[in-house]
């Protein structure tokens, strides 16, 4: 029988990257096998992401240029999968000629199925039925080869944050099972995977019995193969004292945490149905760094929300400012079709695209100051870095990540990935450190 060899192209978050590789694994279950060259492929899938607009036109423009193909491989089989299907799957397939199929969220277990029948019928399908269920426990995902491995904790989200169409997309939240999520973690580590991220959309929500996401990671941590332990996203209104307690006693968990703030403005936060003030934001940012002094922390700010004054700008500005962040991640907001905050009754308080981008442009030139000054107080530190791979930009330089989320590179022999090194940093730029290997 014909090998027949499948591709997928993920956009979008780390919960997309886990689900190419729980698809990926389906896949190959089923005999089909993955390959890394588009232009061998038989069956070619997009994993997309809605998130934002931007992101969804990215994903419809590529699918459309990868249609031509077809022109020379008429049997080449075009799928889409993840949030732009579950948001519009029905109408793309009959808008995009190319495609052949698209399958939703909930849906990615007929996958073997469909692309059966694409390849007996060239029939076009889509399934997009949500399933608040389904979180895929018994799926083995397929990685591949490398040091760090994410493990899906839970799936969708009920918060309803007025701008996200995640809750839409994904369905409401369900948690693993823990014992499950426990194996494999552990089956990870052995096969390699010593840094693992917990991933869910608000992980401080998960809830197994009585099993609450302090204790989880506490279990987690006690897996022997596993170095060490990451997590996102957390939600500021569920990080309990409890967290940042087992954070600091957990040698394994890293002295990391993303913890999204979205604005600094309590107006805008309530129109945001955050359910935080930046006071109680405050409060958690005091108490981690009164727990571990080192911590790194990252988050993801939003501008231009309906009703965003200039006075709210500042404020959020302000406390970036305050706050000085290792990284953020900074977003113009996007009105999603049927979420509260693109309701046209919202909507009257719209701020105009040029301001958005100017409020932007604005975070993003203070947060690459702070990032840059924050990385070259790294200068001079030992630092241990689990090596990945070999540098893109210098053959002869490793490139690892630190404890706390930094990426690192340093000359180094091939045979030192996969192993954690003592590194002393010299020079930093604003994305990278630079170091040198110590002998002890
Ligand atoms: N569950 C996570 C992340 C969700 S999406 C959380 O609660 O933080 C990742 C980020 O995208 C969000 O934190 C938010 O900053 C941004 N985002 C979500 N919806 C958006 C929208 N409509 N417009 C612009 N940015 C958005
Ligand atoms: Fe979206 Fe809010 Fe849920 Fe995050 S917590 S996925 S921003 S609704």
């Amino acid at each position: 029988m014909k090998q027949i060899k499948f591709f997928i192209h993920t956009y979008g978050c780390q919960m997309n990257v886990a689900d190419s590789e729980m698809v990926a694994g389906l896949l190959i279950k089923s005999g089909y096998i993955l390959t890394k060259d588009i232009d061998n492929a038989d069956i070619i899938i997009f994993n997309s992401c809605t998130v934002r607009q931007h992101a969804e036109d990215r994903v419809i423009g590529r699918i459309t240029q990868e249609g031509s193909r077809k022109k020379t491989k008429p049997d080449l089989i075009i799928g889409l999968i993840g949030c732009v299907a579950q948001r519009c799957g029905e109408e793309l397939l009959q808008k995009i000629d190319c495609l052949d199929f698209t399958i939703g969220t909930a849906q990615y277990r007929l996958l073997p199925k469909v692309i059966e029948n694409c390849l007996k019928n060239n029939c076009s399908t889509s399934f997009l039925q949500t399933n608040h269920n389904e979180n895929y426990s018994d799926i083995f995902p397929y990685r591949k080869k490398g040091v760090n491995a994410f493990v899906t904790i839970m799936r969708g989200c009920n918060n309803f944050c007025s701008y996200c169409i995640v809750p839409y997309v994904r369905g409401r939240e369900r948690s693993r099972n823990h014992l499950e999520i426990l194996k494999e973690i552990e089956i990870a580590g052995n096969r390699g995977y010593k840094d693992i991220t917990l991933l869910g959309q608000n992980v401080n929500s998960y809830k197994d019995d009585n099993i609450d996401f302090p204790t989880l990671l506490k279990m987690a941590s006690r897996i022997d193969p596993i170095r060490r332990l990451r997590f996102v996203t957390s939600h500021p209104k569920d990080l309990s004292e409890k967290l940042i307690d087992v954070m600091a006693s957990e040698e394994k968990i890293c002295e990391h945490l993303h913890l999204p703030l979205q604005s600094g403005s309590d107006k805008i936060l309530e129109k945001m149905n955050r359910g935080y003030t930046a006071e109680k934001y405050i409060s958690i940012i005091e108490k981690l760094r009164n727990t571990i002094p080192d911590v790194a922390l990252t988050t993801d700010v939003m501008v231009g929300f309906p009703g965003e004054t200039e006075k709210d700008f500042i404020d959020t500005y302000n406390l970036m400012k305050k706050f000085r962040f290792d990284y953020a991640f900074t977003f113009k907001y996007s009105p999603r079709d049927g979420t509260a905050s693109a309701n046209p009754r919202v909507n009257r308080e719209q701020v105009d695209e040029e301001i958005r981008l100017e409020r932007l442009q604005k975070l993003i030139a203070l947060q690459e100051k702070i990032t840059y000054e924050k990385y070259r107080e790294q200068i001079g530190k030992n630092v241990e870095v689990y090596v990945e791979k070999i540098s893109k930009k210098n053959k002869n330089d490793l490139s690892g990540k630190t404890r706390d989320n930094k990426i690192t590179v340093f000359p180094g022999e091939k045979n030192l990935i996969g192993k954690f090194i003592k590194v002393k940093i010299i020079d930093a730029t604003g994305w990278t450190l630079k170091g040198k290997k110590q002998n002890i």
